[in-house]
């Protein structure tokens, strides 16, 4: 190991990015199989694979002491993970802002405990507000679920709720006035995502049905202009408001408006590979040092540190080669 006494307190990579964002993925096993996310037969990790919640907490404050001030729990399905509300309860203590990514069939019953437990921001995914589409669309989700899981943390009063919208075409990019609609009714706000290559699924086409970010604005302009908005949240999102409401619109787009000169984040996959780059095979093994060294927090922080210098320029998003990456997004935590 390196001099352990001139520690830095930040995380900086070769191109000068400070990393103070993590995404921790809790589990790769979700109740859904979304269609452009999981095959509809998934093998899932076996458990001795995956880090345990003592694991992941001890990654999350080694970030935590690294300067790392927002971290985002996903998965998979985070809220589906066993006992996950103890992780959450242990993450919520560091000082640094928490925010979860689900898909909101827990939340009637889990969000009091998530907001008690330090949770400040919740990220909730729905794609169709139709019953039947949802459900050919999650394979297994039941829209009505979801729907009261939205208000359920609504009426917990977090910092902020945003609703995430992958938009597909032929698909449910017709429903995109409908969930900007939504969201002002339940004043939150609400993200599209443009697609990405993640895993390669069977029967779905990915350039088929890609909308990019402009062609989903091209469909909000016209009802509601967008102003452009400054604000930015430690997220890849672009935002702007519209005239009359405190909802915002943000748009993610890896393929039309690359986000990488800016990436301030990492993430780590339930078996504790420390991906440098959403796109790209760049990776650090954290589970071996976690489990050969168990409670060398010093240790975990050195490998850390070391691992930003593998952290590449920009990710190769390509709609018309081959998957560039393999792994499914519920591995990689979305
Ligand atoms: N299960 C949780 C959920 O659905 O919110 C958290 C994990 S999920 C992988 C996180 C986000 O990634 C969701 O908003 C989902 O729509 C999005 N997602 C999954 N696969 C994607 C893909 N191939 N391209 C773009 N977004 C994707
Ligand atoms: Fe599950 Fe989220 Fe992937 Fe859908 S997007 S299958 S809810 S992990």
């Amino acid at each position: 190991m390196s001099d352990r006494t001139n520690t830095p307190t930040k995380l900086v990579d070769r191109f000068g990015r400070t990393v103070d964002y993590i995404r921790l993925s809790v589990t790769d096993r979700c109740d859904f199989r979304c269609v452009y996310c999981m095959g509809e037969d998934m093998t899932f990790l076996p458990h001795a694979q995956v880090l345990t919640l003592e694991e992941i907490e001890q990654v999350a404050a080694a970030f935590v002491s690294l300067g790392v001030k927002k971290i985002r729990l996903t998965g998979g399905e985070p809220l589906v993970r066993r006992e996950v509300i103890k992780l959450i309860q242990g993450i919520g203590r560091l000082d640094a802002e928490l925010a979860i990514t689900t898909n909101g069939s827990q939340l009637t019953d889990m969000a009091p405990a998530l907001k008690q437990a330090g949770v400040n921001r919740l990220n909730i995914s729905i794609d169709s507000l139709q019953e039947e589409r949802f459900r050919n669309m999650t394979r297994t989700g039941k829209l009505p679920k979801v729907l009261a899981g939205i208000d359920a943390a609504v009426a917990q009063g977090f910092d902020r709720v945003k609703l995430n919208a992958v938009v597909m075409k032929g698909r449910n990019d017709d429903e995109v006035l409908d969930l900007v609609e939504f969201a002002r009714n339940k004043g939150v706000d609400v993200s599209f995502i443009e697609e990405m290559p993640l895993g390669q699924i069977a029967e779905h086409d990915r350039s088929e049905v890609y909308c990019s970010s402009d062609e989903v604005r091209a469909i909000i302009e016209p009802r509601y202009p967008l102003q452009a908005s400054t604000e930015r949240t430690a997220g890849p999102s672009r935002y702007y408001r519209m005239a009359d409401s405190d909802s915002r619109v943000g748009f993610i787009s890896p393929h039309s408006h690359n986000f990488c000169s800016e990436c301030n984040r990492v993430r780590v996959t339930v078996e504790g590979r420390l991906l440098l780059c959403l796109g790209n095979e760049h990776s650090v093994d954290l589970r071996e040092t976690l489990r050969r060294y168990p409670g060398d927090q010093e240790r975990l922080r050195q490998v850390i540190i070391q691992a930003m210098d593998l952290k590449p320029e920009k990710h190769e998003f390509d709609l018309d080669d081959e998957p560039q990456i393999l792994r499914f997004m519920n591995m990689t935590g979305g």
